[in-house]
């Protein structure tokens, strides 16, 4: 059966940016994904387009971004810069993973100097307790994440050590494509060029691990532990 990989940000940008390179390559092996953004990123309007307006265009970009990928967006639209670190939080993004039956789980690293990046990591660690959990009544039924990794995303470095690369030497033209639906990718909204941050940066990753293109990831720490009875 295939698996499915659910890509959990803050913002639909980091979804896509950061995440998507693993969930296109998953697909394309034959896997499922899903993206799922806690807000539509409406204030990072530039001075000349409305915050409201803005967020329709990113919404329209995840659309556009998914279809091309043959992945599902899930919204939750709570407002951006103010993602609330809240239970209820936790469960409606609980609510997501069972709708989705989500095996494998990529998240933001909580060293990340964004409030939103940081509520966003430990929303979803709850709520990965949360969608296990067999008491916890909910509209769908318990389901287990199998694994959790965490994101290679600039605004999130502090001590971000991935121990995970991931070929996607396949998938990387159209993660590309996908990224450049939204309007701030190639710089147009603000200062920092994601386009050449995000495309070298799978070139560097892609160096150290043997391949053209790759994307690091980092094991949630707790689930590094290997358990052996030798070491041969
Ligand atoms: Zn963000």
């Amino acid at each position: 059966m295939a698996t499915t990989l659910m890509a959990i940000a803050a913002h639909p940008g980091d979804a896509v940016f950061t995440m998507g390179g693993a969930v296109a390559q998953h697909i394309q092996n034959g896997g499922k994904g899903v993206f799922l953004s806690l807000t539509l990123g409406e204030r990072g309007a530039p001075a000349d387009v409305p915050v409201e307006r803005y967020g329709e265009m990113q919404r329209a970009a995840s659309l556009k971004a998914a279809k091309l990928l043959g992945a599902e967006f899930e919204l939750l639209t709570y407002p951006d810069a103010e993602i609330p670190l809240k239970d209820q939080a936790a469960q409606s993004v609980c609510d997501v993973i069972r709708k989705h039956q989500a095996d494998i789980v990529i998240t933001h690293w909580s060293g990340s100097w964004h409030k939103d990046h940081q509520n966003c990591h430990l929303l979803v660690r709850d709520a990965i307790f949360y969608a296990g959990l067999k008491t916890m009544n909910r509209q769908d039924a318990p389901h287990a994440v199998r694994k959790l990794f965490y994101a290679d995303n600039w605004e999130d470095a502090e001590n971000f050590k991935p121990d995970t690369y991931l070929d996607i030497t396949g998938a990387f033209d159209k993660w590309m494509q996908a990224s450049d639906a939204y309007p701030m990718w190639r710089g147009q909204t603000g200062f920092f060029r994601y386009n050449d941050y995000y495309s070298s940066l799978a070139v560097m990753r892609g160096c150290l691990s043997g391949f053209k293109y790759a994307v690091a990831l980092m094991s949630e720490p707790s689930e590094r532990i290997t358990k052996l009875r030798t070491l041969e």
